[in-house]
């Protein structure tokens, strides 16, 4: 299985972006004068994981909370580099519910509700190509494909349930509905 390489993990990621894009420019003009090839490589792979943790972060910021596969991607420590995000104070003020979602401090979530929210995100598919199967993965995802085929049962049978009326609160059942069932109110 694919891993998140946790050293890349430090304090203040943008600060290290920029240090290494600085040296990265540095062994570009070197590279054109004596070549030093590998650690120039080296470099530019420690950039390149540098920027994609720094994405993460980003993409963290910008909604407030985020499933973790979906920035790394059902590695196998993906837990593990998301807390550590988190203890480096790239991601202060965020933790982790229902071992699943990246959440600010300020946003109320329990663990259920974690699930249903990453349910939609999550891909089986994806992550058996990652190398997950039934008996190592975590109980987390567990709980969403089985929300996941409760879902897929509500809408097979056509009780699912598509958010509520706003005058009367009655379930909407279709995703098509333009009015309530019971109280007539367009939606
Ligand atoms: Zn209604």
């Amino acid at each position: 299985m694919r891993q998140i390489n946790l050293k890349d993990i430090v304090p203040d990621l943008e600060g290290r972006l920029k240090k290494l894009n600085t040296l990265r420019k540095v062994f570009m003009v070197l590279a054109l004068l004596i070549i030093p090839a590998v650690p120039a490589m080296i470099v530019l792979a420690k950039y390149g994981a540098c920027m994609q943790l720094c994405h993460a972060v980003q993409a963290v910021k910008l909604k407030g909370k985020m499933p973790i596969f979906m920035l790394f991607a059902f590695a196998s420590n993906e837990r593990e580099a998301a807390q550590k995000l988190i203890d480096t104070g790239n991601l202060a003020g965020y933790r982790i519910v229902g071992d699943v979602m990246i959440v600010r401090d300020d946003i109320a979530m329990t663990d259920e509700e974690a699930w249903e929210e990453a349910a939609p995100y999550f891909n089986a598919a994806a992550a058996i190509n990652m190398g997950m199967t039934a008996d190592n993965m975590p109980e987390c995802y567990k709980k969403i494909i089985e929300i996941q085929q409760r879902k897929e049962k509500e809408l097979a049978e056509g009780t699912a349930e598509y958010g509520q009326c706003p005058s009367c609160g009655a379930p909407v059942k279709s995703v098509d509905s333009e009015f309530c069932d019971k109280c007539g109110t367009r939606l």
